[in-house]
């Protein structure tokens, strides 16, 4: 954004003496207020004019009546009303929404909420806290912002985890201090130091370690002339913040070796738990795409306004954005994390979920997220994410191993597991059998802190609520609701059926069924787990043994579906549910 010589071009002469003047403006906007967060709402100020007049201005250029134009309103009075409102959810922290209200006599009003960001330097900076988005990543002055984001997490953020000195590597590790010579470190499991692991979309064949080549990895390293550009720029990443040792999955798990696979899916809480930081290659669909040269948008506001304010001398210019754009995919006027290509496939979830750090290099801008912030680099509008973390409860390390969460953070807890489920199921997964050990990381973190068993998906401590879930029908056709080729989960585990799984959180809302289930009783459980190293991965078989009242039923056999019927009064009996 380039400001004007002439802010006051920006806007016609009516709106220039009215909505811009200094004194309105500044009572909207209350300079002295604007870092005063005990001011959430500042009187809201409003004028009158006429569709006809806003009409003739916006055909001359007016950035301001373009703005305010509603389509269906043609003629007659309108009243525009302005108000500011604290906003808690954007990044950064400070910044303030315009809130604006048309209403024409002519038809109904509507109200549209506006975030406002400037560039550095401009005289509006000085009360508006977010700025333009930086787009090249890859310069010298993005990695010092990253640094600098990474920087006061480890100083200032309490409830963010700091990298321990005794953090030891995974078993295999890429040793990136030869910028043409990245090789394959073999730890043996005792060594300790820093390391950061990758995040991203395979989304085809790629260069992998395997039992043939890992020798020639470790003692010669490996070509770069065969590395994606993912990974050369995950590698570049890693010298740029100082750091020597980067985990990548085809890289560090012997890929045509069945049991290092197990093993090493079974490490996969810890390894992006214990990374110093994790590079979330979010942008990109495809390890061939690369993720630090994308090329990406600048921001392109809603409207260009004139900020005039009594203590700035000069007046500046201030971009409006609207909060939420039904256009949503077009990265060029807002961002939604859920949208990128990474937010399509499974395992990537856990990998957002469990790592302490991540620079996001998303479609827009880098993005810091930590257990405190969501920010963008160098202060740039960002939208509150629509990604979740793991409850503070379940991700603090001194919680674990105690089981004692008090009933509050038991509740939340819940909660985001259906969540997790929920947003695990929107996504892809692209072998069937994975479907357990791809959130199985997030599962073991979970157990840690509650000491609940975990049963193929479900939890031991909620378990007759657990049973209670279904297929969305939204967004799900016939196939997906159906049952895998190959055994993968028992019938009543939601990990049995693919398509989007809806568990809801029936506990306080549905008082009847909370009354219903205390008719049933958990007799017993068991899960055979297809390898001991994996607990939270593949099970081979389960059982589930449940007493409670059971109706008299005859069951039908029609096209690939069986139907029971209920008939007559219930009866005392048991059920065994086994598969
Ligand atoms: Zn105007
Ligand atoms: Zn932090």
């Amino acid at each position: 954004m380039e400001t004007p010589l002439d802010p006051a071009s920006l806007v016609c002469q009516a709106d220039w003496g009215t909505v811009f003047s200094p004194r309105s403006w500044e009572a909207l906007w209350g300079s002295a207020a604007a870092s005063d967060d005990t001011q959430p709402h500042i009187k809201p100020f409003s004028y009158t004019t006429t569709w006809e007049a806003v009409q003739a201005a916006a055909k001359q250029g007016c950035n301001w009546c373009r703005l305010i134009l509603l389509p269906k309103c043609t003629a007659g009075k309108v009243t525009i009303q302005l108000w500011r409102e604290k906003v808690s959810d954007c990044t950064p922290q400070g910044e303030r929404e315009l809130s604006v209200k048309v209403q024409g006599e002519c038809c109904g009003f509507s109200t549209q909420n506006y975030l406002l960001y400037t560039t550095a330097g401009n005289p509006a900076a000085q009360l508006i806290a977010a700025r333009d988005r930086i787009t090249d990543l890859s310069t010298p002055e993005s990695f010092r912002l990253a640094r600098e984001c990474i920087d006061r997490c480890l100083t200032s953020h309490e409830s963010c985890p700091q990298p321990s000195a005794t953090t030891l590597l995974p078993d295999r590790v890429i040793d990136c201090s030869d910028a043409h010579n990245p090789r394959i470190t073999l730890t043996g499991g005792s060594k300790r130091a820093p390391y950061l692991a990758l995040s991203y979309v395979w989304g085809g064949p790629q260069p992998m370690t395997t039992t043939t080549n890992i020798d020639k990895y470790v003692s010669t390293g490996i070509p770069l002339s065969i590395l994606p550009p993912t990974i050369r720029d995950a590698i570049t990443v890693t010298r740029s913040l100082g750091q020597k040792y980067l985990w990548i999955d085809a890289l560090c798990i012997l890929q045509d070796s069945g049991a290092d696979k197990v093993r090493q899916l079974g490490e996969m809480r810890r390894i992006y738990r214990d990374s110093y930081l994790t590079l979330n290659a979010a942008c990109a669909a495809s390890t061939w795409e690369g993720f630090l040269s994308k090329p990406r948008p600048q921001r392109i506001p809603h409207a260009r306004v004139p900020f005039r304010s009594s203590s700035t001398a000069a007046v500046g210019v201030v971009c409006l954005a609207k909060r939420l754009d039904t256009d949503a995919a077009d990265a060029s006027r807002t961002y939604w994390d859920e949208l990128e290509p990474i937010a399509y496939r499974g395992w990537t979830l856990q990998e957002k979920l469990l790592p302490p750090r991540s620079l996001v290099y998303a479609r827009d801008t880098l993005k810091y997220h930590c257990q405190t912030d969501v920010v963008s680099i160098g202060g740039a509008l960002c939208e509150p994410s629509t990604g979740m973390r793991l409850p503070r409860a379940i991700y603090d390390s001194a919680n674990e191993g105690k089981g004692t969460l008090s009933a509050q953070e038991r509740k939340v807890a819940r909660q985001a597991w259906l969540s997790i489920v929920f947003m695990y199921t929107l996504r892809q997964i692209s072998h069937e059998d994975d479907k357990l050990p791809a959130v199985g990381g997030v599962a073991e973190q979970y157990a840690m802190v509650t000491g609940e068993q975990y049963l193929a998906g479900l939890w031991s401590g909620s378990l007759l609520f657990d049973l209670l879930w279904s297929v969305h029908s939204a967004g799900t056709d016939d196939a997906k609701k159906r049952r895998p080729a190959r055994y993968r989960a028992p019938s009543w585990s939601w990990a049995s059926v693919d398509g989007l799984i809806e568990a809801r959180w029936l506990e306080e809302t549905a008082a009847a069924v909370g009354a219903n289930l205390r008719q049933a009783e958990v007799v017993g459980f068991w899960v055979a787990l297809a390898a001991d190293e994996a607990p939270f991965g593949e099970v081979r078989c389960a059982s589930l043994r449940i007493k409670a009242v059971v109706k008299k039923g005859v069951e039908f056999a029609g096209k690939g579906i069986n139907t029971i019927v209920m008939m007559g009064a219930g009866m005392s009996g048991g059920v065994n549910l086994r598969q």
